[in-house]
């Protein structure tokens, strides 16, 4: 249906692709995964300058991040923030023992990948024949088609009416490049667009610009309450947003001594948080807590989530 269209598109990615980037060549399915995970929140050049290699060069298969201890990940992921994923990834290591699997659906059931990177590695890994859909793509196809007001339904439905079966590797790393490169979200360079002649769209782009709804980052995290003699040991933080609030003590993961009392939800910026709460005996050797007699904490300025898992202590713990 749209042959000619996306005959021009592959020349063009020929010609004007950003081949230079490693994964755009054959590479393994855990490589792929690698980048995309880095890519999730990073910028490009950023992950390919500072972060990609020597992330592989200390992880160079998936057996080596499920032997890992979750600290030597975050270690390595050190400077790419949004930990998050970096702990996603350690669990999936720990899921995926055998490799990873190659359809979709089985990928998007695994920590930390969603639809677009489900896809991206079906397709960039083990050369699925299936559309991806991110931000950029999403704005050429709206004004490919010149859609108003269409949902992420949609817009999968068109992505997909669109792809190349025949090529669909080179197919959705070109219209990534045209993302990047052609479609810009404010100066379309549509003169120099392969898609131009078809473009439903070329006369007023921005009219069929999508507007951002906002995205949300899920984040996992763990705290440990620790009383001793009447005490509770508690952090100030010095984060901007929560400055001068006070939490309970921060924990890498799961203790392994302890279990988990409860989990609370929990919105924060754009984060969705989704907190466990352990009771805990000991401290991790690097927290220096303030030690506040039970009876202050009332008075204490805490964070809505410390109220929350407060709370949640009182109801579960063995001060109930
Ligand atoms: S012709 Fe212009 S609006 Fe249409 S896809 Fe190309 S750059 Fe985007």
């Amino acid at each position: 249906m749209h042959q000619d269209a996306q005959t021009s598109l592959l020349l063009w990615y020929q010609a004007n692709g950003r081949h230079h980037l490693p994964w755009r060549h054959p590479l393994h399915p855990y490589e792929i995964l690698i980048s995309e995970m880095m890519l999730q929140q990073t910028q490009v050049n950023t992950v390919l300058e500072r972060f990609y290699y020597p992330f592989l060069e200390r992880f160079p298969t998936l057996e080596s991040i499920a032997r890992a201890e979750e600290s030597e990940i975050l270690l390595a992921w050190r400077g790419l923030g949004y930990y998050s994923r970096a702990r996603n990834l350690h669990a999936l290591a720990k899921t995926c023992q055998q490799g990873l699997p190659r359809s979709v659906s089985e990928l998007e059931g695994l920590p930390g990948i969603g639809a677009y990177t489900a896809r991206a590695i079906a397709c960039f890994g083990f050369r699925e024949s299936v559309a991806i859909l991110d931000g950029n793509i999403k704005r050429i196809l709206s004004r490919f088609f010149a859609l108003l007001g269409v949902g992420e339904r949609e817009l999968w439905r068109r992505a997909e009416e669109f792809l190349n079966p025949l090529a669909a590797f080179d197919h959705n790393q070109a219209l990534l490049d045209v993302g990047a490169l052609l479609c810009k979200p404010k100066n379309p360079l549509c003169q120099e667009c392969p898609l131009s002649p078809w473009c439903k769209g070329k006369e007023d782009p921005l009219r069929y610009t999508p507007s951002k709804t906002r995205r949300y980052e899920e984040l996992e995290l763990f705290y440990g309450i620790c009383i001793q003699e009447g005490r509770v040991a508690m952090v100030q933080s010095q984060e901007r947003l929560y400055k001068g609030l006070w939490g309970f003590v921060p924990l890498l993961g799961a203790p392994l001594d302890s279990s988990s009392l409860g989990m609370i939800k929990h919105g924060y910026t754009k984060y969705k948080i989704t907190a466990h709460l352990y009771e805990i005996r000991s401290l991790p050797g690097d927290s220096k807590p303030s030690w506040i007699p039970l009876g202050e904490l009332e008075h204490l300025p805490l964070s809505i989530l410390a109220h929350k898992l407060w709370s949640c202590f009182l109801e579960r713990s063995s001060l109930k």
